[in-house]
């Protein structure tokens, strides 16, 4: 059977509009992962889901499955997150005559990450129906991607017996795949000064949004070397009349270079302190990890099949940085090798997110490919 002509397209494309008309927001995921688990039963798949729901206030967990292999070949992870950004409620997919795939422009449509889950889907359905030599497959539908990765960093990695891993998460033409991705790190600087009357006696106060605003006008920002560095949010004062006694500012720094990271953030935490000093307001720093730097080697068995695959199904292969994380960076700071893979995304984040029926019938056939691929 030849690989390319067995992914079904009409019912892929049924499938991920079926998928898109399924709210799931990050932490309301549960109707999306019980048509997942009913997919997964009508093929006689075992799964589990873990308890990530309960650990982070969501109402499912990270959906895990593991398919027997038919090839003595090590096992592949193939994963896909359920959840979507907002605004997301009463989402649907409209066809156009020419393929393209939008929302109905009130919503996100969520291709990001519903084209990877369809993808899947259809490529394991195929699987199941021909009969094809496979390896061991694992899968993950993992919750709450959207919340930087807060679902996967419940994941007991432990359990998975793949040593690669690709996930179907990224945007551009189908054969693109991120092979590298930075440290994300934020901050969050809460200045405190005194309030007093602005009109009585303002020099009894000390001025909380003066002293973040010198500390924003001396945090370089944009693109530095590559580290890209961003004050985010400022918030303070309380009425016009009052000297502000409080201003919280946050922002967040990017590099391929961890430790590039966090000296950046080092001073960063100096100018904001030195700035609250000379204002003679306090201030409280505080930092958080959301992503680890990553690079997966060009030489890696995970890439060299990724690029072959891609080149006996027509498909370029594009290799390239990505400044966003992923649930990559989790697989690969827990020993995996890994490939963010493009699946059929656009303009993501927004109303005006696309996808089209080539891009989805494309990306199916090359997670199928993979599947099968004896390399
Ligand atoms: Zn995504």
């Amino acid at each position: 059977m030849n690989t390319i002509q067995s992914i079904n397209k009409n019912r892929l494309i049924s499938l991920f509009s079926h998928l898109v008309s399924i709210d799931s927001p990050s932490l309301g995921e549960r109707n999306m992962c019980d048509e997942i688990i009913r997919r997964l039963e009508a093929l006689a798949i075992p799964w589990e889901e873990d308890n990530t729901g309960e650990k982070i206030d969501g109402n499912a967990g990270n959906l895990y499955a593991y398919i027997e292999g038919t090839l003595n070949l090590p096992p592949l992870l193939f994963s896909a997150h359920m959840d979507t950004v907002e605004p997301s409620s009463g989402k649907k997919a409209v066809i156009a005559s020419d393929g393209k795939i939008t929302s109905a422009g009130n919503t996100v449509l969520g291709a990001d990450d519903l084209s990877g889950v369809a993808a899947i889907l259809e490529a394991i359905t195929v699987l199941k129906e021909s009969g094809l030599p496979h390896r061991p497959i694992e899968l993950l539908f993992d919750v709450s991607e959207e919340t930087y990765c807060t679902g996967i960093g419940q994941f007991d990695f432990s359990r998975l017996h793949s040593k690669e891993v690709y996930v179907l998460d990224l945007t551009g033409s189908i054969g693109s795949a991120a092979f590298q991705a930075p440290s994300i790190l934020s901050f969050r600087a809460a200045f405190q000064g005194r309030s007093a009357h602005a009109g009585f006696s303002p020099e009894k106060g000390i001025h909380a949004i003066q002293a973040a605003a010198r500390a924003v006008t001396l945090i370089e920002c944009g693109h530095i070397d590559n580290t890209t560095v961003n004050i985010g949010t400022i918030q303070g004062g309380t009425a016009d009349n009052i000297v502000p006694e409080s201003c919280i500012l946050t922002g967040e720094i990017r590099s391929f270079s961890d430790e590039a990271a966090r000296s950046r953030l080092t001073l960063i935490q100096n100018i904001i302190e030195q700035s609250a000093e000379e204002a003679g307001a306090a201030v409280h720093f505080e930092s958080q990890t959301l992503c680890l730097a990553y690079c997966t080697e060009q030489s890696q068995p995970v890439v060299e099949r990724f690029v072959n695959t891609c080149t006996k199904l027509g498909l370029t292969p594009h290799l390239q940085q990505t400044y966003g994380g992923s649930d990559n960076n989790h697989f690969v700071h827990h020993g995996l090798q890994g490939l963010v893979i493009a699946s059929g995304m656009n303009h993501c984040h927004s109303c005006q997110e696309y996808t089209n029926v080539n891009d989805l019938e494309s990306a199916a056939k090359l997670t199928l490919a993979l599947m099968l691929s004896k390399e």
